[in-house]
């Protein structure tokens, strides 16, 4: 029964990505009543800082619980979101929700910071910075609170209007991360004109980085690169041990991946990893 539920569901998504129109009129109320029906969550990943195993922050990763498909991915429906035009709302969602999440955590007692991605359409919108900074204030949260990260192909090209946004973003003081730093073909001087503050190097980097040279050779030339311009580096993917002793010999700052911890709903976030400030506010 699951099987031939998947199986009707990749068929579903697969003929709304070849462009089969009655298959995206489908998914685009699908999308409209998530929204309405609060059918999205936020699952949360920690970052551990490389040198003390400290988590320092967490990035939120948007899923679709679907009534009849079950848990979707973004991959999945954040790239037809974008084709339908319905990226600025879930984008809006994911930001408020992200900050209410971590106004909550943060009075509960623990300093985080949390990493929200963004797609290129929303760094399009002219009023982003104005929506980013009113999410900020309704959730009594500071700016630096706030990492947006963004893929590397949207920061190649320099006459978008996103690089005007980039920098109101980077003015108002939250921090900008290029995700999936390394898999953008171009030439590395982006990096001198953008307002980037940390680099997310991919994990196709890190999958194989104990037996493959050239892989240990990027991610050290990429985190010497970083260090020099003042950027922090996070790794992803980190899945082993031996994966992240090797990273975090190589200098870099922040790890993330399945080792560290998987991504998990709000609450069991907090139960693996906030368990013990529950007993405490459980006695006061
Ligand atoms: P990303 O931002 O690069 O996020 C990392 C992805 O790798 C996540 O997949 C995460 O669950 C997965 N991952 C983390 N650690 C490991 C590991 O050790 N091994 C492996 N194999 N995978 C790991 P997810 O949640 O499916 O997200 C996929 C992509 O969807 C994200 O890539 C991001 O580009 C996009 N995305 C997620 N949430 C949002 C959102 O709220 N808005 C937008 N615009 N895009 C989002
Ligand atoms: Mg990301
Ligand atoms: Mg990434
Ligand atoms: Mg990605």
């Amino acid at each position: 029964y699951r099987a031939k539920r998947s199986s009707q569901r990749r068929a579903f998504y697969e003929a709304a990505m070849e462009g089969s129109a009655r298959a995206h009129l489908r998914l685009e109320s699908d999308l409209h009543h998530a929204l309405e029906h609060s059918e999205l969550v936020l699952h949360y990943q920690p970052e551990m800082e490389a040198a003390s195993g400290r988590m320092v922050a967490v990035e939120a990763l948007v899923r679709w619980q679907h009534p009849s498909h079950g848990l979707i991915g973004p991959d999945t429906f954040i790239p037809l979101a974008e084709e339908v035009g319905l990226i600025g709302p879930i984008g809006a969602w994911v930001l408020d929700s992200a900050c209410a999440q971590l106004k909550a955590w943060r009075d509960a007692g623990h300093s985080l910071r949390v990493a929200v991605n963004f797609s290129a359409d929303q760094l399009q919108d002219r009023d982003i910075t104005d929506r980013v900074a009113a999410a900020l204030e309704r959730f009594g949260l500071q700016a630096d609170d706030l990492v947006v990260e963004i893929t590397e192909s949207v920061w190649l090209d320099p006459e978008s209007a996103a690089i005007d946004n980039l920098h109101h973003l980077k003015r108002l003081g939250v921090r900008l991360a290029i995700d999936d730093f390394g898999t953008g073909y171009a030439s590395l001087s982006y990096l001198k004109h953008l307002p980037v503050d940390i680099l997310k190097i991919d994990r196709s980097f890190v999958t194989d980085l104990a037996e493959v040279g050239v892989d240990a050779a990027i991610v050290r030339g990429i985190v010497s690169l970083a260090h020099k311009l003042d950027l922090e580096v996070i790794v992803e993917g980190v899945e082993t041990q031996t994966q992240c002793a090797l990273v975090r010999d190589m200098g870099c700052d922040v790890v993330q991946g399945y080792l560290l911890g998987r991504t998990l709903s709000p609450t069991a976030f907090s139960d693996a990893y906030f368990s013990e400030a529950s007993c405490e506010g459980s006695t006061t």
